[in-house]
């Protein structure tokens, strides 16, 4: 017996089987084993790729990849000292953490009690703050306005301030705020404040009976102006014509989400960093919360990046990681 070019089986000159015009032929009884021995490897080699393919596919699915912020830096009490600088920490998620040389304040804190999976630590637990002259909250979604947090931080808290609206959570949740409308201007320590103006009414397209109509105006984002130079915090927003319009910052603080319907989106976000063309960025709303398939926490900054006028000015930080403001040379 042998094999043909690879299409015949002939056994003593006669053949056997043609693979061309597919007659069929008696086989002999080894002929027949060895096809189906041969059958049997096929099958278990097609079962063994099909399903290593699968799950492949399955891990492909339900890992999708999502950009990481770098490992947390955890500090401490040394970090509220007066100085002569000021210094901007990000506290993951939304959160920032200034202190500017004699005022120390938080933004949209959010320091545990989270109801989505993390991928970070937080870098300072809110019974380690030994005080802050101010909490300014940008709007009532849990991950800006956190009511465990701020109610643990209340203690060592002066004032709280924020949005007409999320002044009346505030003082539901027990906590001793001040309200403000958009543009409203004040003053703690040594930092002058503003509000500027926020798009972030996403509740009004998930209408519940009986639900509030949110408008312009309960959400918010800050302006500050230091010693050592104007910092803003846009808050999350719908992109607007009015963000490209403002003063030159000396610093933004960014909430970097790729989400066009509710935040800026990944093309928002290009028109506000390239409108301040010199202005570093620090960026946060992102790497921060395990969410691959939920675009307002899932962005990535190396997009932001390839797209900017002067990408080196997109600062990644660490959670915890410091900060020194530097103005500008206007
Ligand atoms: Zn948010």
């Amino acid at each position: 017996m042998f094999y043909q070019n690879s299409f015949e089986i002939r056994k003593n000159g006669k053949r056997i089987r043609n693979l061309y015009n597919n007659q069929k032929i008696n086989f002999p009884n080894f002929v027949k084993l060895k096809l189906k021995l041969m059958n049997l490897l096929k099958l278990f080699f097609f079962v063994l790729l099909t399903s290593s393919t699968l799950n492949a596919q399955s891990v492909l699915n339900t890992k999708k990849e999502q950009a990481k912020a770098p490992a947390t830096i955890q500090f401490g009490k040394e970090a509220f000292k007066s100085s002569t600088s000021t210094t901007i920490r990000w506290l993951g998620m939304a959160g920032f953490f200034i202190n500017s040389r004699n005022t120390q304040f938080m933004i949209d804190p959010l320091l545990g009690g989270y109801d989505l999976p993390l991928l970070m630590d937080f870098p300072i637990k809110p019974k380690e703050v030994p005080q802050l002259d101010a909490i300014f909250a940008t709007h009532s979604d849990n991950d800006h306005y956190s009511v465990s947090t701020c109610q643990d931080l209340s203690s060592v808290t002066k004032e709280f301030h924020s949005t007409i609206f999320v002044d009346s959570l505030m003082r539901n949740d027990g906590i001793k705020s001040v309200g403000h409308y958009i543009g409203e201007s004040f003053q703690v320590g040594d930092v002058f404040v503003r509000l500027t103006l926020a798009d972030h009414a996403w509740q009004n397209n998930f209408p519940k009976p009986g639900q509030r109509y949110y408008s312009p105006g309960d959400a918010c984002g800050f302006w500050f102006d230091t010693p050592d130079g104007s910092i803003w915090a846009p808050g999350d927003s719908k992109f607007m014509q009015e963000q490209v319009h403002m003063p030159t910052p000396d610093l933004i603080l960014f909430d970097y989400s790729e989400d066009p319907d509710f935040h800026s989106g990944l093309d928002g976000a290009i028109k506000i960093a390239n409108a301040y063309p010199n202005t570093p960025l620090i960026l946060g709303h992102w790497g921060f919360v395990d969410a691959p398939d939920f675009n307002p926490f899932n962005g990535d900054p190396d997009r932001l990046k390839s797209k900017v006028i002067n990408p080196e000015r997109i600062i990644i930080l660490a959670p915890g990681q410091p900060y020194i403001l530097k103005k500008l040379k206007k």
